[in-house]
């Protein structure tokens, strides 16, 4: 029973299905759950970000759009500033993009298993949904797709690349018969390009329905600060300003993403250590019986395992916090590790190794009982 002296109406009826997001951030000794970089910004880089901060004026509202970053990232990037736009994360752009392309009477089309955002978008704005689920290797359907979109509704379609969760790029070859078969804004995510070295920015000026996100917060150490960005055709990023909100991207992270991002090349040695990390556990992911790794471009692995919810949690009994997808669409049985230290990751393998032969040793008692009286 309730004791306000009014209750509130519902909310609008999109929202009936929706489950708020909840990342399960719980504390941990290594924390192998969201993608992030696990080096911080470095003590030097910080004290710089902290000399440009006392500039900043506090009482002002920024530059809604941060014009400063918008130049270095067009300039980096060999396009012109009216071809960049700044977000409060990729996530709000996600948003923007939705809001833009979307709507009612308007239709998205998705490939799961990919990154739950898009999908929430899409019905946070009333967008019809079109699912093409990727095949049992978690590759794109790429002729369902092609077919698909050559019936001329869709609106909008989003490749991951490299996909999360699953981890693997799509073809670029796909990327590029897709945009010349549709004038649907097609929205290529980016936001591990930095662990795949691999982009679809020169095809920019080609396609004028090519839009490509970017992020701070997987590679350049940002995710609590907040930015993210889009390259695109200038008619598209005029679209999106119309939807966002001005002052999305506060003064602070402006500042906190400009220095990072003069400074990116100091990144570079964490990068080529994630990489060269995600190919030692993947490795030996594959090494384990009862593990299905699968490959990845990005700074984590999907992997598929028995029991996975118990292994989840026995795995967090043992200080390490990685992402629970089983409970997912097309993603029974499956966790998720982001690739962090070399020593991280050795305390992940080893606790999963453990909690697996801890599994075996339940399922057959006997056996292994022999097996070490044999020892
Ligand atoms: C992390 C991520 C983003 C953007 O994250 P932000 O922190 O909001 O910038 C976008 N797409 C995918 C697939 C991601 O994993």
């Amino acid at each position: 029973m309730s004791t306000y002296a009014q209750t509130v109406r519902s909310s609008a009826p999109q929202l009936a299905d929706v489950v708020p997001y909840d990342p399960k951030y719980l504390p941990a000794d290594a924390f192998l759950s969201a993608n992030e970089n696990p080096r911080d910004v470095d003590e030097e880089l910080r004290r710089q970000i902290m000399r440009a901060l006392r500039e900043v004026s506090f009482n002002r509202y920024p530059d809604p759009l941060a014009h400063g970053l918008r130049e270095m990232i067009a300039e980096a990037n060999g396009v012109s500033q009216d071809q960049v736009l700044i977000g409060n994360g990729g996530d709000e752009l996600l948003f923007d993009i939705a809001l833009a392309w979307g709507g009612p009477g308007r239709t998205f089309l998705n490939m799961p298993p990919t990154f739950s955002v898009y999908e929430n978008n899409a019905q946070l704005t009333n967008t019809t949904i079109v699912s093409i689920p990727r095949d049992e290797a978690f590759d794109i359907d790429e002729a369902a797709v092609l077919k698909r979109v050559s019936e001329g509704d869709i609106d909008y379609v989003i490749v991951t690349s490299p996909n999360n969760p699953t981890g693997r790029l799509a073809n670029e070859q796909f990327i590029i018969e897709l945009l010349e078969s549709t004038d649907a804004l097609v929205v290529v995510d980016e936001a591990y390009f930095e662990f795949s070295r691999k982009t679809i920015r020169p095809y920019l000026e080609r396609f004028e329905n090519l839009l490509i996100l970017r992020t701070f917060s997987k590679a350049f150490s940002l995710a609590g600060v907040r930015v993210g960005y889009v390259l695109g055709a200038p008619r598209v990023i005029r679209e999106l300003i119309k939807v966002r909100q001005p002052y999305s991207v506060d003064a602070v992270s402006q500042v906190v993403a400009q220095v990072v991002y003069e400074n990116r090349s100091q990144f570079e040695p964490g990068i080529s250590a994630i990489i060269a990390e995600r190919t030692r556990v993947f490795n030996e992911l594959k090494r384990i019986p009862k593990v299905v790794a699968y490959p990845s471009d990005a700074n984590y692995i999907l992997f598929r395992v028995p029991q996975a919810e118990r292994v989840w949690q026995a795995l967090y009994d043992r200080g390490i916090l990685v992402r629970d997808l089983s409970g997912a669409p097309y993603l029974e049985g499956c966790l998720r590790t982001t690739i962090g230290t070399e020593e991280q990751n050795t305390a992940f393998l080893d606790a999963l190794r453990d909690v697996l032969a801890q599994l075996v040793r339940e399922q057959f008692p006997l056996q292994s009982q022999s097996e070490s009286l044999k020892a």
